[in-house]
């Protein structure tokens, strides 16, 4: 591409990004926005908590293409508008079988097992999370009992990741703790040495967990999340803005196609 076309280009980029409009489709009973931008790719969302749909088209694309392409996709919008109700449900547990109950990325179905002897947690078949108790145990027993197994877990998972990257950046730490966080995945404290990371990792991928542990250590050569991090995070674990975005949980369901898949 000469320069001169792409400073053409990006005068019009500047015009367009001036005419975003919003509006709104009706399909299949689901309210849909959608946002015309100067986009190259129409990018479809999910949104908790209620499950709203918005589709962000390019300028070109008319409302019977959205609407098209809104309908192809229709199956996948109603599951995750199905998740995000299920995940709204989840919220209040009760330990009780057949709940869903997260470890490790993976979903499994929560089977309460009573029993007189003191209570443990296994993991079966990739399915099943057998959560031992003993009859009269009360819920907050029963969370305890869980809180404590994801607990040991996620240190189990840490403690070899936390070897890795000493090495790695040539940091010792002199400590870490696992800890519940309502805000925060991870944080360190530079000039005592020493990591918290957020009891909810237990629940992500390994990965996830890794890339926290990483973002932490990598704060140790540089305090501030600025372009000198950046390279740093991307000299050490270049897949992190993977990782980073599925732990951010404002968006938990996202697609992206390209407008030739679009019709
Ligand atoms: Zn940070």
């Amino acid at each position: 591409m000469t320069t001169k076309k792409s400073s053409e280009s990006i005068k019009l980029s500047k015009l367009k990004k001036l005419i975003i409009k919003m509006k709104q489709i009706t399909v299949s009973d689901i309210t849909i926005d959608i946002v015309r931008k100067n986009i190259q790719n129409l990018h479809l969302a999910v949104y908790p908590p209620t499950g709203r749909v918005r589709i962000a088209t390019p300028l070109k694309i008319d409302d019977e293409a959205v609407r098209l392409f809104a309908i192809s996709k229709l199956g996948w919008i109603k599951k995750h508008r199905k998740n995000f109700a299920n995940q709204a449900r989840e919220t209040e547990r009760e330990y009780l079988s057949g709940e869903s109950h997260y470890f490790e990325g993976r979903r499994y179905l929560l089977n309460v097992v009573y029993q007189n002897a003191k209570p443990k947690v296994q993991i079966r078949n990739k399915t099943y999370i057998d959560l031992y108790v003993r009859a009269e145990s009360s819920l907050e027993q029963r969370e305890k009992v869980m809180t404590e197994w994801y607990r040991e877990r996620l240190k189990e998972s840490i403690s070899p990741l936390i070897e890795k990257w000493q090495t790695k950046i040539g940091v010792e730490l002199k400590d870490w703790h696992v800890k519940r966080m309502r805000t925060k995945w991870g944080t360190c404290n530079v000039e005592a040495k020493r990591i918290w990371l957020n009891l909810e990792l237990a629940k992500k991928p390994l990965h996830c967990l890794e890339y926290i542990i990483v973002h932490e250590f990598v704060h140790f050569r540089e305090r501030h999340h600025n372009d000198r991090y950046v390279i740093l995070m991307d000299k050490f674990l270049p897949d992190w803005r993977f990782s980073q975005s599925e732990l951010k949980q404002l968006i938990l369901s996202y697609e992206n196609w390209n407008e030739g898949d679009a019709i």
